[in-house]
């Protein structure tokens, strides 16, 4: 049966969770947030299945090496007000509305009225607009892969999206004779933040006022390539604030297993992967523009299929993109992001010292980072490096 020792290894897919036979599993928060699954032994029957289906620790190194060219495409979605919604170039809408068209149903990540983030189903396209945006946290799948496997049973076609490691999870729980009608979008991942940070920096930011909306990287703060969360609240006045994206980008709350996560460009599993088409003015100059563009990556026949039926509501470009530009400006696709020792003081501190001592710490609110952003001001005025 599932042990989780080292929590490194555990990328909380759920998979084991549903898979069991005798509902032995629950998914249980640690201080973070982060759910890991612990068996009652009331119910284990020690069948092994569950260790079995755990496709983060049966996860192969894969033998392909990286090309040197990888073929993608430049895409944007063409109504303006999607793309505004959206995080990159609004490439998921696009696949959701030619799902939805032959009657599928799609699975996504959305926020729940308290703002915590959970993955949910919508069979329309009112519903599945609430998966547009970036969430910069570990979504919580629920009983989602049960869903996915009951829409499968009755013949829907299903277009599932979610962090590689929820793709590869889903994937390995479902039977093969399910996956036909089934459709898998991951992403260039950098890793999943703390749920238990995030709700209580919108507890911290509710101390303003009632918030009415929030979103994770805000276009409206200056287009597509400027990073800062917004709070829009209920007396009408929305607030930007950088405090979240400095701490995940000092990688201290991110999940222990994005350190040693499997599903880069060669590990993963899905049908199509999106991303931020990052350094795209460097390569594709006319693409060049701040409303948002991705990167799509066909990984599978059934990707360029769903790709094509898309592109009714898409600008799109193939290209052949070299290699080395990926590796520099969206390293993630190629190797896992670094974890380092300051997350471990992270962990320890936060359950007892909570998130204004954190912030302050490893955040934009305090001293440190007002002196580094000063060191950075002065080289830039002197002309140092
Ligand atoms: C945690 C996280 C890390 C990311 N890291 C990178 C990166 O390193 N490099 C890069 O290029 N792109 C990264 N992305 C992806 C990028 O931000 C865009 O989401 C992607 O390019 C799709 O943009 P879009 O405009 O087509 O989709 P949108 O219309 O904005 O739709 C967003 C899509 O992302 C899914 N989604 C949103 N939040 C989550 C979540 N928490 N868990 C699972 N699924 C979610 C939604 O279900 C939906 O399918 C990351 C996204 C997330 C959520
Ligand atoms: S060993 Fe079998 S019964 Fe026990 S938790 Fe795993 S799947 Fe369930
Ligand atoms: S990675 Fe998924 S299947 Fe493996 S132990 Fe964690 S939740 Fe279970
Ligand atoms: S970095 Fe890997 S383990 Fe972490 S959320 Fe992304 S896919 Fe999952």
């Amino acid at each position: 049966m599932i042990k989780v020792t080292d929590k490194s290894k555990c990328s909380g897919c759920t998979a084991c969770y549903a898979v069991c036979p005798h509902q032995a599993i629950s998914m249980k928060p640690d201080a973070l947030g982060f759910l890991y699954p612990e068996v009652d032994m009331d119910r284990c029957t020690d069948c092994g299945l569950c260790e079995r289906k755990c496709d983060f620790v049966n996860a192969q190194p894969s033998s392909m090496s990286f090309p040197e060219k990888l073929s993608v495409f430049a895409a944007r979605n063409a109504d303006p007000q999607v793309l505004e919604s959206s995080q990159s170039g609004g490439v998921f809408p696009a696949l959701s509305k030619a799902v939805i068209s032959v009657g599928g149903v799609v699975y996504g990540a959305a926020f729940r009225p308290d703002f915590t983030v959970a993955h949910m189903r919508s069979a329309d396209l009112k519903g599945c607009a609430a998966f547009r945006g970036s969430k910069y946290v570990q979504s919580e799948l629920g009983d989602s892969f049960i869903n996915v496997r009951n829409d499968l049973e009755d013949g829907k076609t299903v277009l599932f999206s979610g962090t590689p490691c929820q793709v590869a999870g889903l994937l390995s729980y479902l039977p093969e004779r399910l996956r036909q009608n089934l459709v898998t979008v991951d992403f260039i991942c950098h890793g999943v933040p703390s749920p238990a940070v995030w709700k209580d920096y919108v507890r911290y930011m509710r101390k303003k006022g009632e918030i009415m909306s929030v979103n994770f990287r805000d276009k409206s703060a200056g287009g597509w390539k400027v990073h800062a969360e917004s709070f829009t609240y209920a007396h009408g006045k929305k607030v930007f604030r950088e405090t979240y994206k400095v701490m995940y980008y000092k990688n201290v709350m991110l999940r222990r297993s994005c350190a040693s996560c499997p599903y880069d460009y060669k590990g993963r599993k899905s049908d199509i992967v999106m991303a931020d088409f990052w350094g795209i003015e460097e390569f594709l100059t006319h693409w060049d523009g701040n409303s948002g563009t991705s990167m799509l990556m066909a990984l599978s026949a059934k990707g360029h299929e769903w790709i094509a039926r898309a592109s009714e509501d898409l600008m799109l470009e193939a290209a052949e993109v070299p290699s080395e530009l990926i590796s520099r400006r969206n390293p993630n696709l190629m190797r896992p992001s670094k974890i380092y020792h300051e997350s471990r003081m992270f962990e320890e501190s936060y359950p007892e010292k909570g998130f204004i001592y954190a912030a302050r710490r490893w955040g934009d609110l305090g001293w440190r980072y007002r002196a580094w952003k000063l060191k950075v001001l002065i080289r830039k005025m002197t002309g140092r490096k």
